[in-house]
């Protein structure tokens, strides 16, 4: 009984195999690394946009403080020559607000012309983000055709496998394969351990007792001293 129940191990062991095996093959490593740079990149690119949503609103803001500042300082230009500044205070104190509001307008177009700078910079790395994510998409769409392909190949030797456990399984008592599934993550998928002529072990590696050797010969059911597995020999 022992004996199938080591092959039935086999056959769920190779399962878990071919699953592994998929999902490390190198089509779906490149497809998760290309997946990670795309979120990465659309992550980039949405504060990119932000950004640049806010600089379009700075220079709206710097337009209009523009637009409001060179009309005050047309009312006191108009003002000098009004004839309403009649005395040297006035007149100075015209000057130093005049001097004001136009350091107020240089300093409102030095901060334009730096928003219109990094609006520039915003625009070619969107554009250099965009190819990329294009390109991105691309591959993984490629990517994507192949894995389907391997996924293909997969599922035909699972079900080669799956086909060979349903021909096993009536021939397994239904005790032994409920000792059986409820080890099984106990030992790391493999209650059950093939003991060699050379008293080895296979489930880990080492050599048992004579004594335990024999009994399990003689068809007692043993378990391993070491790695306590249920051992079974050819002379089942
Ligand atoms: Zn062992």
């Amino acid at each position: 009984m022992l004996k199938q129940l080591h092959q039935l191990q086999k056959l769920q062991n190779a399962q878990k195999h071919l699953e592994q095996e998929k999902l490390h093959s190198e089509t779906y490593c490149q497809m998760t690394q290309i997946k990670a740079e795309y979120d990465a990149d659309k992550c980039r690119w949405q504060e990119l946009a932000a950004m640049r949503g806010e600089l379009l609103q700075n220079r709206k803001e710097y337009a209009e403080a523009l637009t409001e500042t060179g009309d005050k300082l047309q009312k006191e230009q108009d003002a000098m020559y009004d004839g309403s500044t009649s005395t040297v205070k006035v007149l100075s104190a015209r000057e130093a607000q005049m001097n004001a509001l136009t350091e107020k307008m240089e300093s409102l177009k030095a901060q334009d012309e730096e928003a219109v700078q990094h609006l520039q910079q915003i625009e070619e790395e969107t554009a250099e983000l965009k190819r990329k994510i294009e390109e991105e998409c691309q591959s993984f769409e490629k990517l994507k055709v192949d894995y389907k392909g391997i996924c293909q190949e997969y599922a035909q030797k699972e079900a080669e496998v799956a086909a060979q456990i349903d021909e096993l399984l009536p021939a397994i008592d239904k005790e032994e394969l409920a000792w059986f599934e409820a080890n099984r993550q106990r030992f790391g998928g493999s209650p059950v351990a093939y003991l060699s002529p050379e008293h080895v072990c296979d489930g880990c590696h080492t050599i048992v007792t004579p004594v335990l050797y024999k009994r399990t010969v003689s068809g007692q059911r043993t378990f391993c001293e070491k790695c306590g597995r249920a051992l079974f020999t050819d002379g089942e």
